[in-house]
C-alpha cells in the first residue's frame, strides 16, 4: 500500500458482549481486560481519514475510549442489532465535520437501516438533531474511499448473504458460517485477516474456532485475528491453544497493515 493503514479493534465480542449480563462464569468475572469485549466493530485509519465498520450499541463508549475525532465513512456488514444500533451516536461527528457521513450497505441491510432508523431518513424540518447520512448501496463492486479500495466479500451468515470487506492487504470477515468458494479468490495474499470465531461449539450462523483455523490454513494470511467472541473463550487460555499466526482480537488492539 502507498500509505500506512491502521486497524483499531473497537469491539471483539459477540452480540450480547462479554461479560454477559447476569453471568458469573470465569470469563465474565475475569480481571484480564482482554476478556472485556464490546460488540464487534473496527476502525480503519489512513491518510487522516477514519472508516468505521458497523455502529454497535457500544459505539459511543467505543468512540470515547479510542478517542475517535472523525468518522469519514461507515461500512455496514449487515443490519443485525449488534452491528447497527449505535448509529444515532454519530451525530457529534456531523457537528464536528459540518457535513453528512456517507454510509455503505448492501440493499437488504440498507432497507433494514432505513426501517430501524426511520426518523433519520424522513425529509422533514425538525428542531432536533438527527444523524446526517448519505446512503450508498453496495452492489458487490469494489469502491474507492479516500484513495483506498474496498472490496465487498460475500459471506453466508446462516442463510443470509452478507458482506465482509477487503481493503489493501487486510480483510474483515465478521459474522459468517460459510465463505462461498467464489469469495476465496478475493482473499488471496493477505497480511491481516479478521475472522468470526464465536466459540468452540457449532453454531448455525457463526464460525467456530475450529472452522476459522481451517479458513486460515487455506488462505494463509501472514496474521489472523479471531473476533465476535463469546464468553466460552477466555483470552489467555484460548490464545495459548492457537497456532502462532492466529491471535484473539481484543478491544483496543491496534494493527498496522503491511
Ligand atoms: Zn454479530
Ligand atoms: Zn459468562
Ligand atoms: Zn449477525
Amino acid at each position: 500500500m502507498a500509505f500506512p493503514v491502521k486497524i483499531t479493534v473497537l469491539g471483539s465480542g459477540t452480540s450480547v458482549g462479554v461479560p454477559t449480563i447476569g453471568c458469573h462464569c470465569d470469563v465474565c468475572t475475569s480481571t484480564d481486560p482482554r476478556d472485556n469485549r464490546m460488540r464487534p466493530s473496527i476502525l480503519i485509519g489512513y491518510e487522516g481519514r477514519n472508516v468505521l465498520v458497523d455502529t454497535t450499541p457500544d459505539f459511543r463508549t467505543q468512540a470515547l475510549r479510542a478517542k475517535i475525532e472523525r468518522v469519514d465513512a461507515i461500512l455496514f456488514t449487515h443490519a443485525h442489532a449488534d452491528h447497527l444500533m449505535g448509529l444515532d451516536d454519530v451525530r457529534p461527528f456531523n457537528f464536528r465535520q459540518k457535513g453528512r457521513i456517507p454510509i455503505y450497505a448492501a440493499p437488504p441491510a440498507m432497507e433494514a437501516i432505513r426501517r430501524s432508523f426511520q426518523y433519520v431518513f424522513e425529509e422533514v424540518e425538525r428542531a432536533t438533531n438527527v444523524p446526517k447520512l448519505d446512503p450508498h448501496l453496495i452492489d458487490g463492486a469494489p469502491f474507492d474511499l479516500f484513495g483506498l479500495e474496498f472490496h465487498p466479500v460475500p459471506v453466508l451468515h446462516g442463510s443470509a448473504p452478507i458482506h465482509g470487506f477487503r481493503f489493501g492487504a487486510a480483510a474483515y470477515l465478521t459474522d459468517h458460517s460459510e465463505i462461498p468458494e467464489s469469495s476465496y479468490a478475493l482473499l488471496q495474499g493477505l497480511d491481516v485477516l479478521f475472522l468470526d470465531a464465536l466459540r468452540y461449539k457449532p453454531h448455525p450462523t457463526h464460525s467456530t474456532v475450529e472452522r476459522s483455523i481451517k479458513t486460515v490454513e487455506r488462505l494463509a494470511p501472514q496474521r489472523a485475528y479471531f473476533t465476535h467472541i463469546c464468553h466460552d473463550l477466555g483470552h489467555e487460555r484460548a490464545e495459548s491453544m492457537l497456532p502462532q499466526n492466529i491471535r484473539l482480537a481484543y478491544d483496543g488492539l491496534e494493527i498496522e497493515v503491511a
